[in-house]
């Protein structure tokens, strides 16, 4: 007779997770334990902190009570971990992609302080991306006719059709005559991992955030150069000594994602927003004259675009450096326009989806890497992955400081790229991230609400919804002592009692559209 099919069973784990998860939930302590682990109970490696807590009057500033973390469940205070990050951590995820969709949002329509009247003001939605490193596998639809593009089964162009086929120096086929499929695992990976340039790429990925700067200022001074042609007049500021500083009538106002293509390059999706200056308030915002409109707002980006490139310092690698420029299809589009597919939710939904991610689409995903952990992902012979690693380890090496060929230009930030002591070590700090080291999401100081007022929020209502009084504040010296849940029981415990409070808990209708979009309105 055969054994009893014991493998249906997942050995150690489940059998060491079921007894953890009955003898937590069979202590005394347990609904105690619950109630003091809930803000932390969706997150999958919450921070442990140690310490004493106090509790403070907001009026008087009084410490009106005092605890020690020793007073309370398992001696420790939980805190999420708030990683943006879906591979991560997807409950702290979901809660910052909500917040990101809301920061979005709240600047294209209004609300949470911002004035409903930027939903009138001129608006696009560009990609930006970066230029070709080297021919990659790719998927092109001339047209598409399935109704989710994240789901796409059209037709595909094939991926590089040549007539005269041949090879490269290298020996690889020069043409891919394959029709890919939208999850081919081929695609964005170069046709020759020789010919491809991923010391290039890797140095376009880190200073990537340094060319938009650039390109937003020179969108600015088109603009401003318009309103000029124009005959619309600067506006006087009265700054704090007194004097009177006179500024464009306009400024543009952005929120950016960065996201992270398969073949590894970072590109830009960036809403403008155009605003105007009040002279009496110039901290308002206000629509912008009706001289200049959306028309201008797409031409100066277009021209900036085109215009604005970045020389890197000099290496030793690439004693000229290496040019920093977009690619050559610049993508902008108008946003609630009578004819447009575009609207706020979806470019909001967009923006937040990205904003959860990092280099997920590339294949990769590791932490700050040490030379401890680089061997295990750098390779100059290796996959494409491994290759812009190694690019990013290598090039960020210590080197002898160059100075400056003294070819300096007009522009000051240049110079300070050139005289910093060693403007490529960066590289090795974000080795894991293929040399971005830029946020996944920024904006402008006036774009919209923050993400800090965001979650003061939340903790407010929070405590309003527990009938905490709101006129205390707890402060703490805490001390860091671990990450995650202490047995893979409390995990499961923690987080199915967070996901039935989500459940059960009024869904107002902010959550409902946050909601709905969640559940495929963004896809
Ligand atoms: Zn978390
Ligand atoms: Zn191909
Ligand atoms: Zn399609
Ligand atoms: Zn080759």
């Amino acid at each position: 007779m055969s054994p009893a099919p014991l493998t249906l069973y997942r050995p150690g784990l489940a059998v060491g997770r079921d007894a953890q998860v009955l003898r937590r939930a069979a202590s005394p302590e347990f609904s105690g334990w619950l109630e003091h682990t809930r803000p932390a109970g969706g997150c999958s490696r919450p921070i442990r902190l140690t310490d004493t807590i106090a509790a403070v009057d907001r009026n008087t500033g009084r410490i009106t009570g005092q605890l020690h973390t020793d007073e309370l469940p398992d001696r420790t205070l939980y805190k999420a971990c708030g990683n943006r990050r879906e591979s991560v951590c997807p409950d702290c995820a979901w809660v910052y992609r909500g917040d990101a969709y809301q920061v979005v949002c709240r600047g294209l329509t209004g609300g949470k302080g911002v004035p409903d009247s930027v939903g009138r003001h001129p608006v696009v939605f560009a990609t930006l991306t970066a230029p070709s490193f080297g021919p990659v596998h790719h998927r092109h639809v001339a047209r598409h006719t399935c109704r989710n593009r994240q789901r796409c089964d059209c037709r595909p162009a094939p991926c590089r059709a040549r007539s005269t086929a041949g090879t490269c120096p290298h020996g690889q086929p020069a043409a891919c005559f394959a029709r890919h499929d939208a999850d081919d695992p081929r695609l964005g990976r170069p046709l020759c991992l020789d010919c491809y340039d991923h010391a290039h790429q890797v140095v376009w990925n880190y200073f990537s955030s340094e060319l938009w700067r650039r390109t937003k200022q020179a969108a600015d001074r088109h603009l401003a150069a318009r309103c000029r042609r124009r005959g619309i007049p600067k506006v006087g500021i009265v700054t704090a000594s007194g004097k009177v500083r006179w500024v464009p009538p306009v400024r543009v106002s952005h929120g950016k994602v960065a996201e992270m293509q398969r073949r590894g390059a970072v590109h830009f999706h960036v809403l403008l927003r155009l605003d105007g200056v009040d002279p009496d308030d110039p901290d308002a915002l206000v629509p912008p004259p009706a001289g200049i409109t959306v028309d201008d707002l797409e031409a100066a980006l277009h021209a900036a675009a085109r215009q604005i490139t970045v020389t890197t310092p000099p290496h030793p690698d690439q004693p000229d450096g290496w040019l920093i420029a977009w690619g050559e299809q610049v993508d902008v589009r108008r946003i609630n326009t009578a004819s447009g597919e575009l609207t706020d939710d979806k470019v909001a939904a967009y923006l937040a989806k990205y904003a959860t991610k990092a280099t997920e689409a590339t294949g990769h995903s590791s932490t700050r890497l040490t030379p401890a952990t680089i061997d295990d992902y750098a390779d100059p012979e290796g996959d494409h992955t491994a290759r812009l690693i190694d690019a990013c380890w290598h090039l960020g090496r210590p080197t002898p400081t160059h100075t400056s060929s003294g070819a300096a230009t007009a522009d000051h930030r240049q110079d300070s790229l050139d005289t910093r002591p060693r403007p490529y070590a960066g590289l090795r700090r974000w080795a894991h991230m293929l040399g971005f080291g830029g946020h996944f999401l920024t904006k402008a100081r006036r774009y919209s609400v923050t993400f800090a007022l965001l979650r003061d929020t939340r903790a407010t209502y929070r405590r309003e919804e527990d009938d905490e009084p709101t006129d205390t504040i707890t402060v703490g010296t805490l001390t860091y002592i671990g990450s995650g849940w202490l047995t893979e029981g409390d995990a499961l415990l923690a987080n199915t009692a967070a996901r039935q409070r989500r459940e059960i808990r009024h869904i107002g209708r902010e959550e409902l559209a946050h909601e709905t979009w969640l559940t495929g309105a963004a896809a």
